[in-house]
């Protein structure tokens, strides 16, 4: 098998590789090294490569703390930090035969919606290197998309890892808060963290879900049993009309408006229309307080950052305050002010409110009943990669490629992301949300469609 074939394998198909002997770990790393050295100075994907490195190579991003290797959450802060233990997701891709390639380039402390909140400078995206990657899982959406490593985890508060996702072309998982350990994920906003693959296939997103997913004791949400939506899309996708036959798929129609680029708009729409081809229902939905959600968003989180970002006091980590980016400084200000006796009625007790209202949205969407539809599907971002520097002096516009993403964040509930189709030459996302804990039901749908589509086989010419 040739160089390029096996860093273009899925991660199922790398294993299948290696048990076939095909090739060896030894080849499979070298592979990947040699292509990480050729793409890596053009995309900025990886901060830290390590040699040596023998399993299947996984990318992480660099919030999650790997023991030995440096950890700086894209964040100059951090720019020596060298974790002395891995975080539980970590330790669980190591017991399943994982190796960590590298650390992916992130926005500092996963604030931004680019890549290019990053200390160490921006990600490109491998369909456009004028292009931002999305983010804040910046370098892990680049590295699989162009297929510089088997698979990568990212971590989601808002959006950051199915919309990276989504303007890569690429397959990503934010799982239902609660369902992955976040011991050594490094804290933004802890109500609604939450880590998860990306991928090159529906079904690789569902193994590694499967593996990382259940509790460990070290972090209290975290519910104590593991995923199986492998097994499950493994047995109903050998009785493929399983799949999704008689599924109810809501169509918010909140998520169709203004705001929404027409060309992604139609790509979106087909994706729907190929999904009721395939015998699923589609009922229109409402979720009517989504105009709230962004508002809500930009005050839970912030509050919630100041909070956490109060631990990098100068002391502990050995460098300044005044070593935070911009975005990282707007957010603990914005938040110790809406946290502040004398607003905090005003501002952060109105959004935890708006924040249950959103969640009841779902709720009554999602309710048997009263003839609630299984999973909800709807655009990712409302655009497709803009180019690099766009909107970077401008954080309100920035904050409104977040539109459709956020929502499952307030609410706790897992979402998709996955590739059907292309704008302009550009990689558009198909969102599929489902219930919490249901993360089987929507990779069950996932890959059904990808099943009868060949977007995801598209790969950047870089
Ligand atoms: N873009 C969103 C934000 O800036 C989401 C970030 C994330 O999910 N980590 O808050």
């Amino acid at each position: 098998m040739g160089k390029n074939n096996i860093t273009s394998l899925t991660l199922i198909g790398t294993i299948k590789g290696l048990k076939q002997k095909d090739f060896s770990e030894e080849e499979l790393n070298n592979a990947y090294f040699e292509r990480i050295a050729k793409l890596n100075p053009k995309l900025n994907s990886f901060l830290e490569i390590k040699k040596n490195s023998c399993g299947i190579p996984a990318a992480i991003k660099d919030i999650i703390c790997t023991q030995g290797i440096k950890t700086t959450a894209g964040s100059r802060i951090l720019s020596n930090f060298i974790p002395p233990y891995n975080a539980i997701v970590i330790q669980r891709l190591l017991e399943n035969g994982i190796s960590v390639i590298g650390k992916t380039n992130c926005d500092e402390f996963a604030m931004g919606g680019s890549g290019e909140n990053s200390s160490f400078g921006p990600t490109k995206n491998p369909w456009d290197l004028n292009k931002v990657t999305g983010g804040s899982s910046s370098g892990s959406a680049a590295a699989v998309a162009a297929d510089l490593c088997a698979f990568a985890l990212g971590s989601d508060t808002g959006g950051s890892i199915r919309q990276p996702a989504s303007l890569c072309g690429v397959v990503g998982l934010k799982p239902t808060y609660g369902r992955v350990s976040r011991y050594g994920l490094i804290a933004m906003a802890s109500s609604l963290d939450t880590i998860g693959p990306v991928t090159k296939s529906v079904e690789d997103a569902a193994l590694v879900l499967d593996w990382i997913s259940g509790g460990d004791g070290y972090d209290s949400n975290c519910h104590p049993e593991r995923s199986e939506g492998y097994k499950h899309i493994f047995f109903a996708g050998a009785q493929n009309d399983k799949l999704i036959k008689g599924l109810k798929v809501g169509v918010p129609k909140e998520y169709f408006g203004e705001g929404l680029n027409p060309k992604v708009k139609q790509v979106i729409e087909d994706a729907i229309k190929k999904l009721e081809e395939q015998g699923a229902e589609i009922v229109e939905v409402s979720l009517p307080n989504s105009k709230y959600a962004l508002a809500a968003y930009y005050i839970i989180v912030p509050s919630e950052i100041s909070a956490n970002m109060a631990r990098f006091d100068g002391i502990r980590y050995g460098s300044a305050r005044v070593d935070f980016g911009p975005e990282v400084k707007r957010r603990i200000m914005l938040g110790t002010y809406t946290l502040s006796s004398g607003y905090y009625e005003e501002y952060y007790a109105k959004a935890a409110k708006v924040r249950t209202l959103v969640k009841q949205d779902f709720n009554k969407a999602f309710d048997p009943p009263a003839g609630g539809v299984d999973v909800i599907v709807g655009p990712v971002s409302p655009t497709t990669a803009w180019n690099l520097g766009e909107k970077v002096d401008d954080p309100l516009t920035m904050y409104l490629s977040d539109i459709y993403t956020i929502s499952a964040n307030l609410a706790g509930i897992p979402g998709l992301s996955i590739p059907c189709g292309f704008s302009e030459g550009l990689p558009v996302g198909l969102q599929i949300l489902g219930k919490q804990w249901d993360e089987e039901t929507i990779l069950r749908v996932g890959y059904a469609y990808e099943q009868s589509t060949e977007w995801h086989k598209e790969k950047p010419k870089i």
